[in-house]
């Protein structure tokens, strides 16, 4: 079972939901943030504390319910399970929440029901569920795990208690990688920017080959771009879009190593220091964008990958996006 010191940041969080599991916890909980970041763990560790029959820190860890919680197996601890895999419908609510929260507790002081992936209710099952938080049994408290606020009916949300999790600081994540997953400081840089406070995420591009071969591909554009004439970075850009018009993260990923790369470049530029760069590898190119390019050309620059971005999510073909995107950043570095 996962205890709260064995889960990365969130001290705030922890320290309330701590803090609720030695006190009378409320009857309902929504916690909230983005895919990835670490919500259904934290859930069942403050199932498991709400639970918890040890002495001292909950959830123990140790203690029969803790185990069971872990196990899957507490009969008080329940996961709403649902039909379909993308949608709760409102008769997984009805049956599985409903109905089963009117019998007892078996043995806890509390039955505590964990909705995961909350923000695929159906308003129909929200509105079921509503019926039950109107007038839940005392001993009830229900904890949706959900990827935004917002997908909740605002009558949900009203009768929550709304535990947020929040981007981890940079920091916290780049020790991790380094600490725990023995990656080496200027890969932890690249990959701590991309996961912007998502450990998931993070851990999600550690050893992940399509990343790497992206980064790798980027770099190699970036650094021809200023070397080569607009030809060839027409021809470069037209490579770019047949490798990845068919996975538009991927470009989207490649427009942040784009974006990540003039950042170096224009620090330097301005402070003339190397240390906290994400691209500390390539120093020496970074130099030479930094030498190279005026203000004007670095504004050109984001302003090109911005716009790029924004054509992306109207559903320009990459294509058209990589084109524009390398010829804009060809005539920038020339500025
Ligand atoms: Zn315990």
């Amino acid at each position: 079972m996962p205890r709260f010191d064995a889960i990365v940041g969130e001290e705030q969080l922890k320290d309330k939901m701590r803090a609720i599991s030695r006190s009378a916890p409320s009857h309902a909980y929504l916690l909230a943030g983005e895919r990835r970041s670490g919500k259904t763990t934290l859930a069942k560790c403050f199932a498991a504390a709400i639970q918890c029959e040890g002495e001292g820190e909950k959830p123990c860890g140790k203690c029969m319910s803790c185990l069971q919680v872990e196990e899957g197996s507490h009969p008080d601890v329940i996961f709403l399970t649902h039909e379909k895999e993308e949608t709760i419908g409102i008769s997984d609510i009805r049956t599985g929440l409903n109905e089963d929260i009117l019998l007892k507790p078996y043995r806890a002081k509390y039955k505590v029901y964990v909705i995961d992936d909350a923000q695929n209710m159906t308003v129909q099952a929200q509105n079921a569920l509503l019926k039950t938080l109107e007038e839940p049994p005392s001993y009830a408290v229900i904890i949706l795990v959900s990827n935004t606020v917002d997908a909740m009916l605002p009558t949900i949300q009203s009768r929550s208690v709304l535990l947020p999790v929040k981007p981890l600081p940079d920091e916290v994540i780049r020790n991790y990688l380094m600490n725990h997953m023995r990656v080496p400081d200027y890969r932890a840089d690249v990959i701590t920017a991309f996961a912007r406070g998502n450990l998931g995420r993070a851990c999600d591009l550690v050893g992940n080959e399509e990343f790497e071969e992206l980064k790798s591909n980027a770099i190699t554009m970036l650094k021809g771009i200023s070397d080569t004439d607009l030809g060839t970075a027409y021809v470069d850009a037209v490579d770019i879009a047949a490798k990845y018009k068919e996975n538009k993260n991927s470009f989207a990923q490649l427009t942040d190593l784009i974006l990540f790369w003039y950042h170096d470049a224009l620090i330097y530029k301005s402070t003339g220091r190397s240390e906290g760069l994400i691209f500390r590898e390539e120093i020496q190119y970074i130099k030479k964008v930094a030498a190279e390019m005026s203000y004007e050309g670095f504004e050109a620059v984001f302003r090109a990958v911005k716009e790029a971005k924004e054509k992306l999510r109207f559903n320009v073909s990459a294509e058209t996006v990589a084109d524009l995107l390398l010829i804009s950043l060809k005539e920038s570095s020339q500025k």
